[in-house]
């Protein structure tokens, strides 16, 4: 999924994610054991949310690190296509919600879990900022459907701010741009 979202960051973009990796290159993914089990996890709906920002502000209070989470335990909210989310400084996917499970992980082209990984990360960096042309008024752009950062995600065929107006390489003076982020080399 990561070396996904990167192959396709790069055929956009030329430009990739930097991911921590060990010294021998391999990119290194913890397991978060939590405080609860799945069943009581399962039972608390929507709550569920707000007890994994909890551990996982707890696991990576002295991290410099941009945490990306992927739940893998059933879930119960109230929407079943909410196949991520962005909370505080972390983002993360639901990857047992009903609506989200026929997502493939990888893919150049093909809404997948590293095109919805990649939204989610753009939601924790700023994207889609106050000052874009395009934005929605809800931290999403409207001017295409195939954007990436479209509330849907993009759709069949994801495309990286289409236009490069709203948030990656716009130039607009004064107004946040993703391109510039320290976490893309
Ligand atoms: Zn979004």
């Amino acid at each position: 999924m990561l070396a996904s979202a990167n192959a396709w960051l790069q055929d956009e973009a030329g430009r990739q994610v930097r991911i921590r990796r060990d010294a021998s290159g391999v990119a290194l993914i913890d397991t978060l054991a939590l405080d609860r089990s799945e069943a009581s996890l399962l039972m608390a709906g929507d709550d569920l949310v707000a007890h994994l920002v909890d551990e996982l502000e707890t696991a990576y209070a002295d991290s410099p690190d941009v945490v990306v989470f992927a739940y893998i335990g059933r879930v119960a909210l109230r929407s079943r296509t909410h196949c991520g989310r962005r909370l505080g400084r972390h983002a993360g996917l639901f990857l047992a919600n009903e609506g989200c499970r026929g997502h493939p992980f990888a893919g150049h082209d093909r809404q997948g879990w590293d095109k919805i990984l990649l939204h989610e990360l753009f939601h924790l960096l700023g994207a889609v900022p106050a000052c874009a042309p395009n934005g929605d008024g809800a931290r999403h752009v409207d001017d295409s459907p195939s954007d990436l950062m479209h509330r849907h995600g993009g759709g069949a065929v994801p495309r990286l701010d289409v236009g490069r107006d709203d948030y990656f390489g716009h130039g607009i003076e004064g107004c946040p741009d993703l391109a510039g982020s320290d976490l893309f080399y």
